[in-house]
């Protein structure tokens, strides 16, 4: 059943949210801070407000998707008694706790909230292969289910409301580590004027058969004995040639002193002979002041 939505923030993110919702038959109400965007929104349908307070005036179901924390509550604080029993949806990428803090905020003006953290570009919206987390209240996230689906396909993380934001970012902390890591070997081989692509040609599909043994790592963090057999022992996974390799191609071996370092502080920790999994310990904690 189409439900009446307002957009606050017009944005490449915010005007493929809706576009997607048009498309789908659900009425659009769209607001940005500066004038001169979703006019293509307009054309297609869509109502545009001049006020955030005429944006919810008109829909039900309010949608921020701005650029930071403070730009929501710098949004939405004005018109926090006029939100009241309304849900908001925020989709802006904020931290766990700043979703969390977002979540208390709402509960003390009567306001159902579910955090949203989007894993897809713009163009991807509405297609194949867009994922969108979402948590906060079951009751508002089974209701609002006919609006998140016109976007991506929905996992719901369940009722802390940082919960789709902390599994977002670790993702995308995972990405960007494996990523670094990849261009740091594509340093090394440039030094003897091997072309990135000639690298990634070679690279790519080597880490992708090795990427899945993640998730047998992955068993062995969960039952926590990293003694269990078949594993490559932290001894063995010592990085010094790839380390020396890399400062004799004169690379910036940062990244990958970062790697040795957590592997010599499970080693000095006396678990030399243990799985190289075992680095996750160091991983888990804030790192060591040294
Ligand atoms: P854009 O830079 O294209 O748009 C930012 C929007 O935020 C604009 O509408 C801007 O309004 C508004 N804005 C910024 N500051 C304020 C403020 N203080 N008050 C009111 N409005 C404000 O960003 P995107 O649309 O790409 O991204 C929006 C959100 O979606 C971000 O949190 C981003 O991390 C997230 N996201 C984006 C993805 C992407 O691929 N683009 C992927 C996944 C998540 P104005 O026009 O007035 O400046």
């Amino acid at each position: 059943e189409p439900q009446t939505v307002s957009i606050l923030g017009l944005g490449a993110m915010g005007t493929a949210l809706a576009a997607a919702l048009l498309d789908r038959g659900h009425a659009v109400t769209a607001w940005n801070r500066s004038p001169g965007r979703g006019e293509g929104l307009v054309e297609r349908g869509a109502h545009r407000a001049g006020t955030v307070a005429e944006a919810l005036d008109r829909s039900e179901v309010i949608v921020t998707c701005l650029l930071r924390y403070a730009s929501i509550r710098a949004t939405l604080d004005p018109v926090a008694e006029q939100l009241r029993g309304r849900t908001v949806i925020d989709l802006t990428t904020t931290t766990p706790d700043e979703a969390r803090e977002l979540g208390a905020w709402a509960a003390e003006h009567g306001i159902d909230y579910l955090n949203g953290a989007i894993l897809a570009t713009p163009p991807m919206i509405g297609g194949p292969g867009a994922q969108l987390f979402v948590s906060g209240a079951s009751e508002v996230h089974e209701r609002t289910r006919p609006v998140l689906e016109t976007w991506a396909e929905i996992v719901y993380d369940g009722a802390d409301p940082g919960a789709a934001s902390l599994v977002d970012l670790a993702m995308l902390a995972a990405m960007y580590q494996m990523f670094a890591g990849l261009f740091h070997g594509a340093a090394m081989a440039a030094s003897a004027g091997m072309p990135a692509a000639d690298f990634a040609a070679r690279a790519v599909p080597f880490v992708a058969a090795m990427v899945p043994a993640f998730a047998r790592d992955a068993e062995i963090v969960d039952g926590g004995d990293y003694t269990v057999p078949g594993q490559q022992s932290l001894h063995f996974s010592d990085l010094s040639d790839i380390i020396r390799a890399s400062d004799e191609a004169g690379a910036n071996s940062s990244t990958i002193r970062a790697v040795q370092a957590l592997i010599a502080e499970q080693v000095g920790l006396g678990f030399g002979d243990e799985g190289t999994a075992r680095i996750f310990e160091s991983l888990r904690r804030p790192e060591p002041v040294r």
